[in-house]
């Protein structure tokens, strides 16, 4: 059971379209293309997206059939898997631990899923053997701190917060300094995030990058919210230049459509994917094995 079931049964049926078929033709191709493209806007898929990466199989398709020995069937997947790879960046991209201690700031919309991120982040750079120091910046939620210092308890991560204090900057700015006197390595700061994008939330988190200058700035996106997902992290990128996505909940009922068109859109890559709410439910993003996933 994956939530790209039901894109992966239809994109088997537009496959099937070109069975007994001995060639491809730009007649046979063009049914086969047009019903990946509505499997991908069924999918929540961007329509601009769909289109242009069909368009690319079509292309594809009809340049490479005489070259290759396969069947118009297979040639299609081969081609549609290759080229969901490209659309989704290629090859999978790292975070940066740089400086002493390495900054990563957390952004996104409030329920997105930056708390449990930000301990699934610190359980997986553990594991690597750093020192992790948690940063409670969510200063407008009092319940923000005490969930993530339940979190860092479970997780053996010491977490760094200043009840009552409403800055968000200078808790972080403390806590920076906290980690060079304790040996903190990396240090992972958890933001305030809003119902929707606003402008104090999108000031407070700009200041933090121009005043922390982290090595990785990640936005953190509910990937059931589908095309929105895609337009919050447009908003976001415009004001934050962040460095990479993260794309949470890919364990509910999301239609899978903001997984495939984010990295186009928005032209950063998705770094981690979180499918669950245990701490160890978070993968780096591989966007050869997503199109293979895709594919079912
Ligand atoms: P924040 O407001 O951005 O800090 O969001 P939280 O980390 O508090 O998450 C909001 C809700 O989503 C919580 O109930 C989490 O348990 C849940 N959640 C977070 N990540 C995932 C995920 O990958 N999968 C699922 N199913 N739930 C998640």
């Amino acid at each position: 059971n994956d939530m790209f079931d039901n894109l992966s049964f239809k994109l088997d049926r537009a496959f099937k379209t070109l069975k007994g078929t001995g060639k491809i033709t730009e007649i046979n191709v063009a049914t086969t293309v047009k019903e990946i493209r509505r499997a991908l806007i069924d999918a929540d898929v961007n329509y601009k997206v769909a289109k242009e990466v069909t368009d690319k199989i079509k292309e594809e398709a009809l340049g490479r059939d005489v070259l290759i020995s396969v069947s118009p069937g297979q040639l299609l997947v081969k081609i549609t898997q290759e080229e969901l790879t490209q659309l989704m960046g290629g090859a999978k991209e790292e975070i940066n631990l740089k400086g002493d201690p390495s900054v990563i700031l957390i952004s996104g919309l409030q329920g997105s899923g930056k708390t449990t991120f930000s301990g699934k982040l610190g359980t997986y750079l553990k594991k690597q053997g750093r020192q992790v120091l948690l940063v409670a910046c969510d200063i407008y939620r009092p319940a923000a701190i005490e969930q993530l210092k339940t979190l860092g308890e479970q997780i053996g991560i010491e977490v760094y917060a200043e009840p009552g204090n409403q800055n968000a900057l200078e808790i972080a700015t403390n806590a920076i300094e906290y980690a060079k006197k304790n040996g903190k390595k990396t240090v992972i700061v958890d933001t305030a995030g809003r119902l929707a994008v606003d402008e104090v939330m999108m000031n407070e988190i700009s200041a933090l990058k121009e005043s922390l200058k982290p090595s990785e700035t990640l936005f953190v996106v509910d990937s059931m919210t589908g095309q929105d997902a895609v337009n919050t992290a447009k908003t976001f990128d415009e004001r934050l230049d962040f460095d990479g996505v993260v794309l949470t909940k890919l364990d509910g009922d999301s239609r899978g459509g903001a997984a495939i068109s984010i990295r186009h859109v928005v032209n950063k890559p998705i770094k981690f994917i979180s499918t669950g709410e245990k701490m160890e439910n978070l993968d780096l993003f591989y966007p050869d094995r997503m199109a293979q996933r895709i594919l079912g």
